[in-house]
């Protein structure tokens, strides 16, 4: 097997080399498309089910709404519809006919063409606004929690596996609100949903904030979101939550009587996470071996490597691996034991390295005589022997150590890797030297963050929502700020 490019080389080919060769996913025949390869998609489905469940646990359900979003629907929240007009596709007819000129070619039937052009969805709200209109008349309707699992398109020109596809898998939640402050404290709340995921789940810290005006989702009143920051240097928006004020419901006409009797618009919330987080997950995590998997979303979290020679030693050492298997089984663990004998020991090492399962148990006949087996930790690549007895337990709690010891090295990770920074020449040397988050005072001008973006490719990914309020001066203008924000030049 071809090592990896290490990071150091060239941090975005190692990122797609690992992509394709921890068989997590490739590039299609659809451009800016992906395929997800069974051992991604195993990853994705443990990120979804947890999620799923932290929706549910906070009174969320789930539904289904159409792909299609018919053009004039599509146009009624203008803002939104502007922000997402570029990177739409749009369907014109519906059949395709024998090209008379071309035996064996199609071409679309002119006939055939739709009265009213369909856009595949790059984002629900105005399908789904267009439904709850018929669903909200009074505040006993009140609220509406439902989110849908689903696939959006949005046509994008770079794009790269899992970070920025044309097509992506997501969640998006849209919820429907009695009154403002309700609606504010859902699109809070679900913002520190996806980052208690990141963080426990995930083993990746994240930074909740707020985006900047011009950052924010497009028919949005805010846009809360959680940023976190890869082995580059660079940043990752890995969640947002909006705000929605009654934008699409006064777009949508969507209207009910309160408890006073009197009319109202409803109030609004949309949230999303993708499948980016699965480019979150390997660029937090990974090293120059591939895959680094935190014991929470690893598909197989112990694997068993029999050394032998000769079908009789394996059959020895398999009686004691298929022993642990069960043991650490009825604890929860998933456990593949490795008896194929096409491949060498080695060759397994390393392709289980490659594909990040946490710990690795390999048991030889010495092993066997002394009933220890060695066990390797993914994370840190470091080796032990352990006695037999006691081990379903001893693993047990490392899996949980391996969790904690993962999240505390990304976190140490950013903290030396935030910097903060008082004037504009010391940020462009921060920048090129160093990367990383810059913690620095704006303005709150569109003008200084536009002009910052175009002269150094760094954008505010976030007003960040702690509590770590220091006023200042912004760097370019010299007027005053309240607190500082966090830059950085971001995927
Ligand atoms: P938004 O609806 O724009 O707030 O995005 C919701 C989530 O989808 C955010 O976490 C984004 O980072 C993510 N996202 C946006 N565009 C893409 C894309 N082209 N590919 C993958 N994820 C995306």
């Amino acid at each position: 097997m071809a090592k990896l490019t290490s990071r150091s080389e060239d941090y975005s080919k190692w990122y797609n080399e690992l992509v394709v060769k921890a068989d997590l996913a490739e590039n299609s025949g659809v451009r800016g498309s992906m395929v997800i390869k069974p051992y991604g998609y195993a990853i994705w489905e443990k990120m979804r089910d947890e999620m799923d469940k932290r929706f549910k646990e906070t009174g969320h359900v789930n539904a289904y709404f159409p792909l299609f979003v018919p053009k004039s629907l599509f146009e009624a929240e203008e803002k939104n519809a502007e922000g997402f007009a570029k990177e739409c596709a749009i369907v014109t007819h519906y059949r395709l006919k024998n090209d008379p000129d071309n035996p064996g070619k199609l071409i679309v039937d002119p006939e055939a063409k739709l009265e009213e052009e369909l856009i595949v969805r790059p984002t629900s709200e105005a399908i789904i606004w267009n439904t709850y209109k018929g669903w909200i008349q009074s505040y006993r309707d009140l609220p509406i929690l439902i989110n849908q699992w689903a696939n959006v398109v949005r046509w994008e020109m770079r794009t790269r596996l899992f970070l920025r596809t044309s097509e992506f898998l997501w969640q998006e939640g849209h919820t429907a609100h009695a009154t403002k402050d309700e609606a504010l404290e859902e699109a809070e709340k679900m913002n520190n949903v996806y980052s208690d995921f990141a963080e426990k789940f995930m083993a990746m810290p994240v930074v909740m904030g707020v985006k900047t005006p011009s950052e924010r989702f497009a028919g949005a009143d805010d846009t809360y979101c959680i940023e976190a920051l890869m082995q580059d240097g660079k940043a990752l928006q890995a969640g947002t939550s909006h705000f929605l004020g009654q934008n699409f419901a006064k777009a949508f006409d969507v209207k009910f009587t309160n408890k006073e009797g009197k009319i109202e618009h409803a109030w609004a919330t949309s949230w999303g996470t993708s499948t980016r987080l699965m480019g979150a997950l390997i660029m937090t995590h990974s090293d120059d071996f591939g895959l680094v998997l935190p014991p929470t979303l690893a598909p197989i979290q112990v694997v068993i490597v029999p050394i032998f020679k000769g079908e009789e030693q394996l059959n020895q050492i398999s009686e004691v691996a298929l022993e642990i298997q069960n043991k650490l089984k009825l604890k929860g663990i998933s456990v593949k034991f490795d008896d194929d004998t096409q491949n060498k020991p080695g060759w397994k090492f390393a392709e289980y390295e490659l594909k990040g399962v946490p710990l690795r148990i390999a048991m030889g006949q010495r092993d066997l005589e002394n009933k220890s087996v060695e066990i390797a930790r993914r994370d840190t690549l470091t080796k032990e022997t352990r006695p037999l007895e006691g081990l379903d337990s001893y693993i047990e709690d490392l899996l949980k150590t391996i969790q904690l010891d993962m999240y505390t090295k990304a976190f140490d990770f950013r903290k030396d890797n935030i910097t903060k920074v008082d004037s504009y020449e010391e940020f462009k040397k921060v920048l090129e030297e160093k990367g990383g988050f810059i913690y620095a005072h704006w303005d709150g001008t569109d003008e200084e963050e536009a002009q910052i973006k175009e002269e150094t490719k760094a954008t505010i990914r976030c007003i960040p929502l702690d509590d770590d309020i220091e006023e200042g001066v912004s760097m370019i203008s010299g007027k005053p700020s309240k607190r500082r924000v966090l830059y950085a030049k971001a995927y």
